[in-house]
């Protein structure tokens, strides 16, 4: 008989001695299910097997999101360019949870508008020049998106189109389209889902590799981990074990079977950050098309900056840190001072480059631009399930059809209860956030913008970040110039995030490294003696 563990308060520790003792537990008890990735695919699978009543366990070979999941484009969307393929149920699906998603976790899944500007027959357009073919796949976005959708698309003059975006090419503009999507801080929504599931009982532990699978008879029956802090081995047992792994899918499924067929074919996709003045759209995304190619990047507003994006192309180097290469940063910089020649963009302006891949499965001759983003799940002969691809967006669903198939052998579980669990506290947030910014910074003292900072990064804990500058006049103190962030907030990603290292803080439970020009560089010192103290 399980016992299902309380839900604690969204403020319950999760540091390194909740992980060091999470470790233990694994190699105690005995868990109906295990996952190994800890990226927003494992983390989702997580939450909705504990929340059904499961004892789970998850583990991850470096930090939460280190993978994927910190390198997307940072939109909650339906996909646009999805209904070109005519993948109606993806992109309704993806709708839906991005309404769910905005429900739970306001901060994270943030309205924004996004232009796209049409220009005169010969000019390049991001999605072509065909006003009556984008209100069609903009009449039908907003049909996919029910009674939730967050707004409706509308025609903008060409004088409105510059108001949005004033330094946009404004030879040969007609006009364009105003639609709605929604943008995210991605690795921040893995950790509040990794928090959430650990709060309700999974016992979950980053740096923890999968090295093998263990077996009884021809059933996996659980994992044999590394602790990549202790160096110690560890052999967890679990009724079904779930393959997250990402890119490192194919690795994994050849602990279960060598066998195994390479079912994935990763592709690449890069990002610039370059600074927001530069562009001056800081309330609205827009979409220019990409030199030299049929596709197009998204010219995004994020944390402060703007984040410009992706590429898309086949991808065989090593899978841990993939890097922007020179001529692709070189080609994205070019297309943006092509689209905002007002902007006067050069090399110079790029203050951080990041690349991801995509976990896609194997399909034969086409580009990777045409795989399916839809998700693939896979039982192997001896119970191991895998699933890959799919979307940060729809991961909740994803988990849930996970944990169906999971449960089939498990009696005692209940049906899927995510669309019900909120994340970081949301609830706690009012709808005027700036009201409520205003009333809690009177209440601590602190400055406004700081307090907004903090409801942004952290939801309806932001309270909790703050009650921590009331312990010491130097966590109050900023961790570089320029940016809003706080030593309170590495006191918090040690005590509430399982932050190990400075750079888990640095990259994925802030974006310092990405949003500072010297990426962070100046204050490692500080954030490392933060941590360790
Ligand atoms: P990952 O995040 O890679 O997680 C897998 C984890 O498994 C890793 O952390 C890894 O360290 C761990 N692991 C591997 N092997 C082991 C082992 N042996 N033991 C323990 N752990 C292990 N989706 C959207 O919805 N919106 C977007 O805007 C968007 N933009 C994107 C832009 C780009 C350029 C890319 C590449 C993808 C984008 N996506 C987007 C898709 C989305 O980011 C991915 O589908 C999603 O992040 C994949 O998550 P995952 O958990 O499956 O993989």
């Amino acid at each position: 008989m399980i016992t299902m563990p309380e839900p604690h308060s969204d403020t319950a520790r999760f540091s390194l001695d909740t992980r060091a003792a999470a470790i233990r537990r694994m190699g105690r008890d005995t868990f109906d299910l295990a996952i190994i990735g800890g990226g927003i695919t494992g983390a989702g699978i997580a939450l909705d097997a504990v929340s059904r009543g499961l004892s789970v366990a998850l583990i991850e070979k470096s930090d939460f999101a280190s993978g994927t999941s910190s390198r997307s484009s940072k939109l909650i969307h339906g996909g646009l360019r999805y209904l070109e393929h005519l993948e109606f149920s993806l992109v309704r699906e993806a709708l839906r949870e991005r309404a769910t998603l905005t429900r739970l976790a306001p901060h994270l899944s943030e309205p924004l508008a996004f232009l796209v500007p049409l220009y005169k027959a010969g000019i390049p357009s991001a999605l072509g020049n065909s006003r009556l073919k984008l209100s069609v796949g903009l009449w039908l976005y907003d049909l996919l998106a029910g009674r939730e959708n967050i707004g409706r698309h509308r025609w903008v003059s060409r004088e409105e189109a510059l108001r949005l975006a004033p330094r946009l090419q404004s030879n040969g503009l007609r006009g364009g389209f105003v639609y709605y999507d929604c943008l995210t801080n991605d690795s921040r929504l893995v950790i509040e889902v990794i928090k959430t599931a650990a709060s309700r009982g999974a016992a979950i532990a980053n740096y923890a590799a999968a090295r093998g699978l263990t077996k009884d008879g021809r059933r996996v029956s659980g994992i044999n981990l590394e602790d990549r802090l202790t160096g110690e081995t560890v052999t967890l047992r679990a009724g079904v074990v779930v393959n997250a792994a990402g890119v490192w899918s194919d690795e994994v499924s050849h602990l279960d079977n060598a066998e195994a067929p390479g079912r994935l074919r990763p592709s690449k996709g890069i990002h610039v950050v370059m600074p927001s003045e530069k562009f001056d759209n800081q309330q609205i995304a827009v979409l220019i098309p990409s030199l030299g190619e049929s596709r197009f990047l998204f010219v995004i507003p994020w944390c402060g900056r703007t984040v410009i994006g992706t590429t898309d192309s086949d991808y065989s180097g090593e899978l841990d840190e993939p890097l922007a290469e020179e001529a692709e940063v070189a080609r994205v910089v070019e297309s943006a001072a092509g689209s905002f020649p007002a902007a006067g963009i050069s090399d110079d302006d790029v203050i951080s480059t990041f690349a991801g891949l995509r976990p896609l499965v194997s399909a034969n001759g086409e580009s990777t631009a045409e795989v399916s983003r839809k998700e693939e799940i896979f039982e192997s002969e001896s119970g191991l399930i895998t699933i890959i691809g799919g979307k940060l967006t729809t991961y909740r669903h994803m988990a849930e059809r996970v944990v169906d198939l999971a449960v089939k052998s498990v009696a005692h579980a209940m049906p899927s209860v995510t669309s019900q669990i909120p994340l970081a506290a949301g609830e706690k947030l009012a709808a005027d956030i700036d009201v409520q910014a205003s009333s809690a910074a009177a209440e601590f003292e602190a400055p406004v913008e700081l307090v907004r900072h903090l409801m942004r990064s952290y939801g309806g804990n932001f309270r909790v970040v703050l009650e921590i500058t009331g312990e010491s006049a130097e966590f109050k103190e900023r961790l570089i110039e320029g940016l809003p962030h706080i030593a309170a907030e590495v006191v918090y990603a040690g005590r509430y995030e399982m932050a190990a290292t400075a750079a888990d803080f640095l990259v994925r439970r802030t974006r310092i490294a990405l949003l500072a020009r010297d990426h962070g560089v100046s204050c490692v010192g500080r954030v490392a003696e933060l941590l360790g103290g």
